[in-house]
């Protein structure tokens, strides 16, 4: 401290103390008795502090008021002794006045106390703040302009106290509307969706809340939209560690996720695409040879999952193989590879696939890679070989066939429409209008008529004049014509049109009816009844003959009143017979009479051949009836003939044979053997003759239906066996074996029976002459007895066996004529046979012998 004098404006220093010396760099002679000012002067280079005039400010202060008057931190530089410098100091400093016992201020303390180091604190720290505040102002405008939206949510109530324009504006609000209130009263449209829990979970436990992609609900811009945000909650946490909100920072990621979305859906779609036109997908690596393949592509090679690439090679079709190789090679100079190949399934069906594929080079331009397809296009070949069908169908078509476009021009025309109508060139086809096509009378037809019906009704179809473009002909077609549509819309795209010229078939037609009218002429001139049926036997034709014949029009004739023209005895088996043919389609053959329109009767034999479509279904029946009364007259003298004959000749022949016997026992009585003998060989010679006149009176007998049948009951096996004795008589040669079965009562003809088995075993012995054994057996069966006579003579051919059975006929041959008879033995037989009601047949080898048998039914006598 100084002690100065009040002694204004010098200022006398009185005294000073250690510490002044210190502080101020001097010595007590320096001061001492020298003015303040003096001993201090201003520093020149400090204009501003004013530090002089302030000093003697504060003196005059304390001297005035007599109160210590107090300068806080000012400068007031100290000079270096010695030098013109001045050290920097800052000064705190108190005058004290000190008074005398009158009041007055004799002189003042002078305490300066040296701050400099404390303001030089002091200005640090304000520097500091400053930077401090820059700072502050700083991260302010960052967090404002952010490209994120950050906010600070206060409290419980989360009061935002802070908001920056990215976060309103994606909230759709403004920093205004949001500041000071509770976030969730503006954006009200994002309550209840869980935001608050997780906002409160945040600020509850401090554990900050990351979410990635969530989507909200944000009124915005006039309407709810939803958008999806990547948002992180922070605790917002006091100096003293307590959180006391939440800091909120947000990014919009809609586009992004929307993006996202499009592109997963544009690859979902992608995928459904591949999928539903049936792509496999391939890539394969050029380098190591390894190919990855979807599981379609193993499908279309006929894999269930995909295999190695070598397994699949094995499923080409080697003829493909080479195919499948240049197109390989030739994918690396082209970029591209392509080609179509069959595949062979497991199953060894065939499927066409087509491969296609995209060549991947590395920088050096080396292929390195293959990404593509395979799809199976067996399907669209197989549609396009059809539709060439169809193509190369209609082309070939001999009907016309053209396509017409709604304006009436010629799109298409095959060959055969161009030769029909005389087209010359294509340009003609495009270019005449069909006005010239067709005859100027069905103009009008075609425009009233066809062209409207055509559109609505979709076709027309009919009978039309067209016109021959060069030569001018009109001639008839048979004409067609449809509305084609568009499979898509179903408008209206075309016209088709089918064209039949009508000249052939109505010259075929002419021909036609010329050759029914001329076979109409032979028909009705022949002498012969014509006739057809349809599939149920009734008739649908006669032909003139037989209505002539009849004198019954021709559509009395039709269905079954043909029966009228018959006889009525043999209607009725007429009737049953044509039945009984026509339900197994067998030929039909009869005889019967009919009515002739004179009066008389007349022998007609029908017969009619069963008729089947080209389809092989029946159809029905074609036949005649030939008038063979002429015939049947002369059978019937023949027969009366015959009749008379055998019987003219019974009658002598039994007398002849009474005088045989008489003189063979009137020989035998005289001795004389040899001509007894003689006599005896002559009764044997009358016995044939008396059996060929019974023959032969039989057949009369039989075809005059005068045979006659005296039945009884009789034990058959005993009737056999008395047979066979007697016949065993008459040939030396041969044995006759019996071989029978138990027997049985049969009610019958005896002596015509007796006569059927004389005549088989007869048989038996002429017509094997080198045999020497006969076997005659016996069987009971199925309530019949069979009798079989078998022989190992000469046999008959099997196709002569069924024909034996016949009147008068012999079986011709070189052996045959060697035997004796009329042919009429079997016959007899047969007719006897059917009458009792059997059966009767024949088995033969030629060469080996024979066996015929009949068959005879067990009736039941009524013993009663
Ligand atoms: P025929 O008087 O000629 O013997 P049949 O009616 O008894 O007349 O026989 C008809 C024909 O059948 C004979 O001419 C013969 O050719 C043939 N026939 C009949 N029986 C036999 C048989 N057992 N073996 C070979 N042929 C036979």
């Amino acid at each position: 401290m100084l002690v100065v004098d009040t002694d204004a404006p010098v200022y006398t220093i009185l005294d000073v103390n250690d510490a002044y010396l210190f502080s101020t760099n001097t010595t007590r002679e320096t001061l001492v008795g020298s003015g303040v000012f003096a001993a201090f002067p201003a520093n020149p280079t400090d204009e501003e502090s004013k530090n002089v005039e302030r000093t003697i400010f504060s003196f005059e202060q304390a001297i005035k008021t007599k109160q210590p008057h107090t300068m806080s931190n000012y400068r007031y530089d100290i000079p270096v002794r010695g030098t013109n410098a001045f050290e920097e100091r800052y000064w705190t400093t108190t005058n004290t006045p000190v008074t005398d016992e009158k009041g007055d201020v004799t002189y003042f303390i002078h305490s300066p106390l040296n701050v400099t180091e404390l303001n030089k604190t002091r200005q640090r720290e304000i520097a500091g703040l400053e930077a401090l505040k820059n700072n502050r102002q700083q991260l302010y405008s960052t967090f404002m302009q952010a490209p994120v939206g950050i906010a600070i949510f206060k409290g419980s109530e989360y009061i935002t106290e802070l908001i920056n324009p990215p976060l309103c504006e994606l909230y759709g609000t403004t920093v205004e509307e949001m500041l000071g209130k509770n976030v969730f009263e503006v954006l009200s449209s994002s309550r209840g969706l869980g935001f608050e829990e997780l906002i409160d979970n945040v600020r509850l436990t401090g554990v900050p809340f990351i979410g990635e992609g969530l989507p909200a609900p944000i009124f915005r811009k006039g309407k709810l939209e939803t958008v999806y945000l990547n948002f992180v909650y922070e605790p917002f946490r006091e100096d003293d560690g307590s959180i006391s909100g939440v800091i909120a920072v947000a990014t919009e990621v809609t586009e992004y996720i929307n993006a996202k979305k499009r592109i997963e859906e544009a690859e979902e779609r992608a995928r459904l695409a591949v999928d539903a036109i049936g792509l496999g997908i391939y890539d394969l690596d050029l380098i190591s040879g390894e190919m990855i393949t979807s599981k379609q592509f193993a499908n279309i090679f006929g894999f269930v999952d995909p295999v190695p690439r070598s397994e699949y090679v094995t499923r080409f079709h080697p003829e493909d193989l080479e195919r499948r190789s240049q197109a390989h090679d030739n994918a690396p100079v082209t970029g591209k590879l392509f080609y179509e190949a069959r595949v062979i399934w497991p199953d060894r069906s065939g499927h066409w696939v087509r491969i296609e594929g995209k060549v991947y080079y590395n920088p050096d331009g080396k292929a390195i890679r293959i990404l593509g397809t395979a799809l199976d296009f067996t399907e669209q070949k197989k549609a396009k070989e059809e539709q060439q069908k169809l193509i190369t169908l209609v082309a070939n078509s001999v009907d016309l066939m053209a396509v017409l476009d709604l304006n009436g021009t010629n799109a298409y025309i095959n060959n055969a429409g161009k030769n029909l109508l005389g087209y010359n060139s294509d340009q003609e086809v495009s270019q005449v209008p069909l006005t010239e096509l067709h005859a100027p009378e069905v103009l009008a037809l075609l425009h009233n008529e066809v062209l409207p019906t055509v559109m609505k009704q979709g076709k027309w179809s009919g009978k039309m004049m067209m016109r021959h473009l060069h030569r001018g002909e009109i001639f008839p077609v048979y004409k067609n014509t449809l509305r084609i549509d568009d499979p898509v819309d179903g408008k209206p795209i075309a016209l088709g049109v089918v064209m039949r010229d009508m000249r052939p078939d109505l010259i075929a037609k002419q021909a036609l009816a010329d050759s029914e009218e001329l076979l109409r002429n032979i028909t009705s001139a022949a002498p012969t009844g014509l006739w057809m049926s349809d599939s149920n036997g009734a008739i649908t034709y006669v032909n003139q003959a037989w209505i002539d014949w009849t004198g019954i029009p021709y559509g009395e004739h039709i269905c079954g009143g043909w029966l009228n023209s018959i006889v009525e005895e043999d209607r009725e088996q007429t009737a049953q017979k044509f039945i009984y043919d026509l339900t197994n389609r067998l030929l039909y053959e009869a005889e019967f009479r009919i009515n002739h329109i004179d009066g008389t009767t007349h022998w007609c034999t029908a017969n009619g051949k069963p008729q089947y479509r080209a389809d092989g279904s029946f159809s029905g029946y074609i036949g005649a009836c030939v008038d063979i009364t002429e015939q049947k007259n002369l059978q019937q003298q023949k027969d009366d003939f015959i009749g008379i004959a055998s019987h003219e000749l019974k009658t002598p022949v039994t007398s002849i044979k009474a005088y045989t016997q008489v003189l063979e026992r009137m020989l035998l009585k005289k001795g004389e053997s040899r001509e007894a003998d003689m006599i005896r060989k002559m009764d044997m010679q009358l016995n044939r003759l008396t059996s060929l006149i019974g023959d032969l009176l039989d057949v009369t007998k039989i075809n005059s239906g005068r045979l006659q049948f005296n039945d009884q009951e009789f034990d058959f096996n005993s009737l056999v066996k008395d047979l066979i004795e007697d016949l065993q008589r008459t040939t030396h040669k041969h044995k006759l074996i019996e071989e029978f079965a138990e027997t049985a009562l049969i009610f019958g003809d005896k002596e015509r029976i007796g006569q059927v088995i004389t005549n088989l075993v007869t048989n038996a012995i002429k017509y094997s002459p080198n045999a020497n054994t006969i076997i005659i057996s016996t069987a009971l069966k199925n309530n019949e007895i069979t009798l079989c006579v078998q022989d190992f003579g000469i046999g008959i051919s099997k196709d002569k066996l069924d024909r034996v059975f016949e009147q008068f006929y012999r079986v011709s041959g070189d052996k045959q004529h060697t035997f004796p008879g009329l042919g009429l033995g079997l016959y007899i037989s047969s007719e006897i046979i059917k009458r009792e009601g059997g059966r009767i047949w024949v088995n033969s080898n030629e060469g080996e012998g024979s066996i015929f048998c009949f068959a005879l039914p067990l009736r039941l006598i009524d013993t009663n």
